[in-house]
């Protein structure tokens, strides 16, 4: 993937780049946050939902990169094995560990702008790289939850955008294709295909 040290700048795009189809739409449930396929010699699928905060989407993508290159068949430690493969994704230990030092509420809050994943996300990782004390942990944890930070985190971290099928769609009728013709592809309507790509890309 050739990525440098440090935070993943964009992790839409780095699976772009990689060949992943991202597609963002109201999922119409704000219980997932994205849905993925990856049909046999085909380029993997990724749905994301447009509800979810952008930290959080990040890191449901690395959790499911995690479970598409490790997870042949089920197994019950997948999910905390896919956990751990985002942590260290977006938050390599190498990287991050001085950063995490004895971290704040305060601080917290800086390094999800510059980590740009959860707050609580960055103090678990304090926790498993043995950054800060279990009672530190513990801690900073009731200061999160006596601020109202569990249900809504301070410090906004925006939706990353999927640009690759928008480039397409706007290459190939560049190429003198038409919307119509676009669209019986996409299986949508021209309306469906309009409404969709108008405004993420110069599609006319
Ligand atoms: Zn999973």
């Amino acid at each position: 993937m050739g990525l440098e040290p440090g935070p993943v700048k964009n992790m839409v795009q780095l699976l772009e780049s990689c060949g992943v189809v991202v597609v963002r739409r109201d999922l119409g449930s704000n219980l997932i946050d994205a849905l993925i396929s990856w049909p046999d010699g085909r380029a993997p699928l990724v749905l994301i939902g447009d509800h979810a905060p952008g930290d959080r989407l990040r890191f449901t993508l690395a959790h499911e990169l995690g479970h598409a290159v490790m997870h042949k068949v089920p197994s019950n430690r997948q999910e905390a094995e896919a956990d751990q493969f985002a942590s260290e994704f977006l938050m390599p230990a190498d990287d991050i560990r001085h950063d995490l030092n004895n971290v704040s509420l305060a601080r917290l809050a800086e390094l999800k702008l510059k980590w740009r994943v959860s707050m609580a996300a960055l103090l678990r990782r304090a926790r498993d790289l043995g950054a800060i004390s279990d009672f530190r942990y513990k801690q900073v944890n009731i200061d999160i939850s006596t601020a109202g930070y569990r249900k809504s985190e301070p410090v906004e971290i925006t939706q990353e955008s999927p640009h690759a099928v928008a480039a397409a769609i706007s290459t190939r009728i560049a190429s003198g294709e038409s919307i119509e013709s676009i669209a019986r592809d996409a299986m949508m309507t021209t309306e469906e295909l309009r409404d969709a790509y108008v405004g993420s890309a110069d599609v006319y």
